[in-house]
């Protein structure tokens, strides 16, 4: 298999090499060249998860370098539970939130972190990362004391949560956080200015670990596979699945699941106020916008940057608007929510995971995976007062937050990070 990019179909690359550069020179994201189907009947009942993603990633590593490695990354990146719940007839509920920093964002960060620590072969990476939230957390962790990778992070300051703030400037070694004066939007920009710069590549050796990185998409996808398949064979029926939508990478990879011929139904979008996508289903024109905070911080994106890889799945507008489905739902909306879900399940769910839950109930009355994000305890002062109860924090999180921080603030502006990376990366 090869990749290649949204931008040019013409120049091919091996897995490795997209998962390294990121992005491709063109500025466009890798894609698979192809999606095969894949024999259902070919995964045994009894595959453990790890067992079961490296079988579904195996097509994307034919011929690659990392081939070999590959049941040995699945194994290391996925440690931790995959649970889906039954909340009554029609609802069930998937948490994808039980890895070491609570958010989905675990399962491409781990998974990416072993990919990339092989393909680094022995010479120093540098992974420059935007975050609004969660994937600096998952990729700090993911990635830290990892020997051949440096890491920055740079997220906005001010603009999230105070324990995420801490899950990412408490590490030290490897990992260097940036609170910079701007938007998430900016940060990604920032992101993206360095690595079109030829003079950044060559100095630092840089890679990404957004979720524009395919060497992240990719293992997203697995739990859907796995998810649907084990849906379907207990119920005879297919899931939709309602996912938090925000940079729409879980979401194209439950799309990528889909193509590869997973038994999945319809799969639902759901964002928060930032509704470039459902403007675009309604009008037929993608017109990015800044991002304006919500309470589902993790979703604020003005300009969802896998938008192009969904596009490719479904060129025709007519073809995307078959296919995708995307509900905008406001803050009061996620507090009501959060209040409902908590009263008829006794489930406490974080904002981002309220939005799915909220468009649920717009939809006819199939059977519907609800898709959680994040652990309700990253976003304890906005749960805690709605629902008037404690959410107890998780182990993996307790320690983490005992840890002494450092927060480092920078300028928008690129020559300012790099001035700080040089200043302050270890070498
Ligand atoms: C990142 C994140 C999202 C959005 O995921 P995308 O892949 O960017 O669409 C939703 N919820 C939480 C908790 C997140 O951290």
């Amino acid at each position: 298999m090869k990749f290649i990019s949204t931008k040019n179909k013409n120049i091919r690359y091996s897995l490795s090499e997209a998962i390294y550069m990121g992005l491709a020179n063109d500025g466009g994201l890798f894609i698979p060249e192809y999606f095969p189907i894949i024999d259902l009947s070919s995964f045994s009942e009894d595959l453990s998860y790890p067992d079961f993603a490296a079988k579904t990633l195996e097509i994307f590593f034919k011929n690659d370098n990392l081939a070999a490695s590959l049941p040995d990354i699945c194994a290391t990146a996925f440690t931790f539970p995959i649970p889906i719940q039954q909340l009554d007839e029609k609802t069930f509920f998937l948490e994808l939130f039980h890895g070491p920093t609570l958010s989905f964002k675990d399962v491409g960060a781990r998974f990416l972190a072993g990919s990339l620590n092989k393909i680094a072969n022995g010479k120093k990476i540098t992974i420059l990362v935007a975050t609004s939230g969660d994937t600096g957390s998952a990729v700090a962790s993911a990635f830290y004391k990892k020997t051949n990778i440096n890491v920055c992070i740079l997220y906005p300051k001010g603009q999230i949560s105070v324990r995420q703030e801490q899950q990412i400037t408490c590490w030290g070694k490897n990992i260097l956080a940036l609170a910079v004066q701007g938007s998430f939007d900016d940060c990604q920009q920032l992101v993206k200015s360095a690595f079109t710069d030829s003079l950044w590549q060559k100095q630092f050796r840089l890679s990404s670990a957004n979720s524009i990185n395919i060497g992240r998409l990719l293992p997203q996808t697995t739990y859907y596979a796995f998810i649907s398949l084990q849906f379907y064979r207990q119920h005879g029926i297919k899931p939709g699945f309602i996912i938090p939508t925000g940079n729409l990478g879980n979401a194209t990879a439950a799309y990528y699941a889909k193509a590869l011929g997973f038994p999945i139904n319809e799969i639902i979008l759901a964002t928060n106020t930032n509704k470039v996508l459902s403007d675009y289903l309604q009008t037929g024109n993608y017109i990015p916008r800044k991002s304006v905070s919500t309470l589902a911080n993790a979703m604020d994106v003005g300009n969802p940057n896998n938008f192009a890889r969904l596009k490719e799945l479904y060129p025709h507008f007519t073809d995307f608007k078959k296919n995708v489905r995307s509900i905008s739902v406001s803050d009061n909306d996620i507090k009501s929510t959060i209040i409902n879900v908590y009263r008829r399940y006794k489930k406490m769910i974080c904002p981002h995971t309220a939005t799915a839950f909220y468009v649920k109930d717009k939809l006819a009355d199939n059977p519907w995976i609800v898709v959680g994000t994040a652990h309700p305890c990253k976003f304890e002062t906005i749960i805690e007062p709605l629902i008037n109860a404690s959410i107890s924090i998780p182990e993996q999180l307790q320690t983490l937050l005992i840890k002494s921080n450092q927060i480092v603030e920078i300028d928008n502006n690129l020559q300012t990070l790099k001035n700080t990376l040089i200043r302050m990366m270890p070498s």
